[in-house]
């Protein structure tokens, strides 16, 4: 009972009270998380653990990770994933920022990391049979391009032009917002449709990184991404293994949150709540376990939650 309190909770916090969270003005460039699950989201579609049969019960969402940056000024949005939640995201981003219901398109850029269906198939939405965008300027791999460009539905969103493409390399940065500039990292993860990318965008003031899916820390690419930057949000898919009873460790193909809290316990002793942890699954137990979030907050690092806004500048 007191288990399913705590998740009650926690899952209300995610949203803000019933869904209305509280609207703050800004008056410059925010980032803003709009979701912080694993593809699947929360509840997860099958899953009967108490993960998930307590998520229905209380008719509580986490949708999959995903984040805003918004320009007060200009009143632009950029969008890192499109996820299926899409409609509830933006609709969150809205109450959140006080504006976009007079917009004829959602969002003005979508930044993709990669094609497995957490990531991008919210662009589904944008097709004639619901928004039927204009032209919306999509930045993701050539090879991530080239796979929208040749199947459908996906293809029917580029031959109408409801989506721009344009690829970019890794390493290229391109201006997203005036004063932000994004740059796409190239990351291991398994590429079945495409290659993945993580994303660094850097503001005026702050640099965020967002690396939502990733093998392992291999080779140095965990250091090289969290250098400079001052919130990282890292994939955090799975706690210890725990949530995968019978499988070695090494063989999860994502790095379990212990792993990474293990590498960069220096840094986020010198600087709590830079690290912060996106990507969970439904049963990973940082999501509702009360230990195990107080040991990671007592380590340094954080789980993002829905809601949450940094200020770029
Ligand atoms: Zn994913
Ligand atoms: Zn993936």
């Amino acid at each position: 009972m007191i288990r399913s309190l705590l998740f009650f909770v926690l899952l209300l916090t995610q949203v803000g009270c019933h869904g209305t969270p509280l609207r703050q003005q800004h008056s410059g460039i925010e980032l803003i998380v709009l979701g912080i699950a694993q593809d699947g989201g929360v509840p997860h579609l099958g899953c009967q653990k108490d993960c998930c049969v307590e998520a229905r019960q209380s008719r509580l969402r986490l949708g999959p990770a995903c984040l805003a940056l918004v320009d007060h000024r200009s009143r632009k949005i950029v969008l890192l994933e499109a996820t299926p939640a899409i409609e509830e995201q933006l609709s969150l981003l809205r109450q959140l920022v006080g504006f976009g219901n007079e917009r004829t398109s959602p969002i003005d850029t979508l930044l993709l990391t990669h094609a497995h269906i957490g990531h991008y198939t919210g662009l589904i939405h944008f097709g004639r049979e619901v928004a039927s965008t204009d032209g919306v300027t999509v930045h993701c791999s050539e090879r991530m391009a080239s796979f929208l460009r040749e199947n459908g539905p996906w293809s029917q969103l580029v031959d109408l032009g409801q989506i721009q493409l344009s690829p970019v390399s890794p390493g290229q940065p391109i201006e997203v917002l005036k004063g932000v500039i994004a740059t796409p990292l190239s990351v291991s993860h398994r590429d079945e449709f495409s290659d993945t990318m993580a994303w660094r965008i850097e503001g005026p003031e702050r640099t965020l990184v967002f690396c939502p899916d990733i093998d392992g820390w291999n080779d140095g690419i965990l250091e090289s991404l969290i250098e400079g930057a001052d919130l990282c949000y890292l994939d955090a898919t799975f706690y210890d293994g725990r949530e995968l009873p019978g499988r070695d460790l090494s063989e999860i193909p994502h790095p379990p949150m212990v792993v990474t809290m293990d590498r960069l316990s220096e840094e986020a002793a010198i600087d709590p709540g830079r690290i912060r942890f996106i990507h969970l699954n439904h049963t990973n137990p940082a999501l509702r376990d009360a230990s195990v979030r107080k040991e990671i907050k007592r380590r340094g690092f954080s789980v993002a939650e829905v809601g949450e806004r940094f200020r770029l500048d």
